[in-house]
């Protein structure tokens, strides 16, 4: 009955992954899937989290189904995340909030609710994109196309290229925006850029769909969510999708929320209502566990206080790490220039490493990067760091 059916070729990030846990190199690296791990290359179990559960396990409370909008605590713990607790629009209830499936079930409600709302618009995503943006859109009967953003030559933002494409798109298309740390290049517009996109947006009457799946991964949970913030301000409507998957190191948890910025708190309420309709189209209502977890740690002051901490630790890490990286590459490779490490943000760096040499990388030295030659940095730590700059300086240097 199904034999006519394409076989499907996985994900190759994951595929190579796998890959990497076969491979018997004894200082073999992995750099492939976005996951951060801590300088122990263990995903890390956050102490706030951690508290939040054993509380929850004392008295083990029945599991009802959620609401298909998840808990109350959540979203407005969600809104105040995002959009800043003192934000007005807070107060107005302009602003409809689900807790959603992780970053992906708040990209793919998202795109069935523009769907629905406008049925011929199109969306623009970034070259290079995370792929799966693609892929849900398409899914929800949304056509892609892409807008110009990374230069590999100068390994910068294309801005003025890609500004001049959104000021050519149709009204009411939409532009898949990443708020910050770009998977898969590590670059992000400048605050300023961000104002003079803003602007874009508005006149063109494009509905932007804000990504924001590092938020704090950056420079700060606040500092992350400036986009976001910054077309708040511009009084646009908006669609932001934020996930706990990475920030609360919660990944097989799925938790994450999705925010349609309205124009009136009516608007608000008429949009929840086609979130939810959505939901119960696709999964009917959220996880209760992760879901509960997350509400404690962002709603107790003190779990709260020790979240903020663990968050800046992980960013300072990778900070670090990246430093490091672009300091030893330096004196092993003088020649080269790996100022990229430290110029772009966040889980992701972007080598611009051709087929070949990761292909030596990979075989030679047991060290795995994607296809694209994107590196998950937190893969690095400060026992495998010397070997990964040889690896390279072997490659590069050749
Ligand atoms: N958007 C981007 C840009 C991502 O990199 C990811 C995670 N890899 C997601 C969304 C999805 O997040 P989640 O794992 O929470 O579904």
């Amino acid at each position: 009955m199904f034999e006519h059916m394409e076989k499907y070729a996985g994900d190759p990030i994951f595929r190579l992954n796998e890959a990497f846990h076969r491979d018997a190199h004894p200082q073999k690296v992995n750099l492939t899937v976005g996951l951060y791990y801590d300088n122990e290359g263990h995903i890390p179990v956050l102490s706030s989290v951690k508290t939040a559960e054993q509380r929850r396990a004392v008295e083990p409370a029945p599991r009802p189904y959620l609401p298909m909008e998840g808990l109350a605590s959540y979203r407005d713990a969600v809104q105040k995340l995002v959009f800043g607790p003192d934000y007005p629009a807070l107060r107005d209830k302009r602003i409809a909030t689900i807790q959603s499936v992780g970053g992906t079930g708040a990209l793919k409600v998202g795109a069935d609710f523009l769907h629905l709302a406008y049925p011929d618009s199109e969306i623009w995503i970034s070259d290079p994109a995370w792929d799966n943006h693609h892929s849900i859109f398409q899914g929800a009967g949304v056509r892609t196309h892409t807008y110009s953003y990374y230069d590999p030559e100068t390994r910068s933002l294309r801005f003025d290229q890609m500004m001049s494409e959104l000021q050519a798109l149709p009204r009411k298309s939409f532009v898949l925006l990443h708020a910050c740390c770009h998977n898969p290049t590590g670059v992000d517009p400048s605050p300023e850029q961000w104002l003079q996109l803003i602007p874009v947006l508005a006149q063109r009457e494009l509905i932007a769909f804000v990504d924001m799946a590092y938020q704090g991964f950056g420079t700060g949970l606040d500092e992350d969510a400036f986009a976001v913030r910054a077309m708040a301000d511009a009084g646009l409507t908006f669609v932001v999708a934020n996930s706990f998957s990475k920030n609360l190191s919660f990944y097989g948890e799925r938790c994450g929320g999705l925010s349609v910025m309205c124009a009136s708190a009516e608007e608000a309420d008429g949009v929840l209502g086609q979130l939810k309709a959505a939901v119960r189209r696709n999964y009917s209502s959220p996880p209760a566990h992760g879901g509960q977890i997350t509400s404690d740690v962002l709603n107790d002051a003190d779990l709260h206080a020790a979240w903020l901490r663990e968050v800046a630790e992980m960013r300072r890490r990778i900070a670090f790490v990246r430093k490091e990286a672009h300091g030893q590459l330096k004196t092993k490779l003088p020649g080269y220039d790996s100022s990229y490490f430290v110029k772009q943000h966040g889980m992701f760096t972007y080598t611009g490493l051709s087929s070949q040499q990761l292909q030596i990388l990979r075989e030679k030295h047991g060290v795995y990067i994607i296809e694209s030659g994107r590196i998950s940095v937190p893969g690095l730590n400060t026992r495998n760091i010397g070997y990964f700059t040889d690896a390279m300086a072997d490659v590069l240097g050749a």
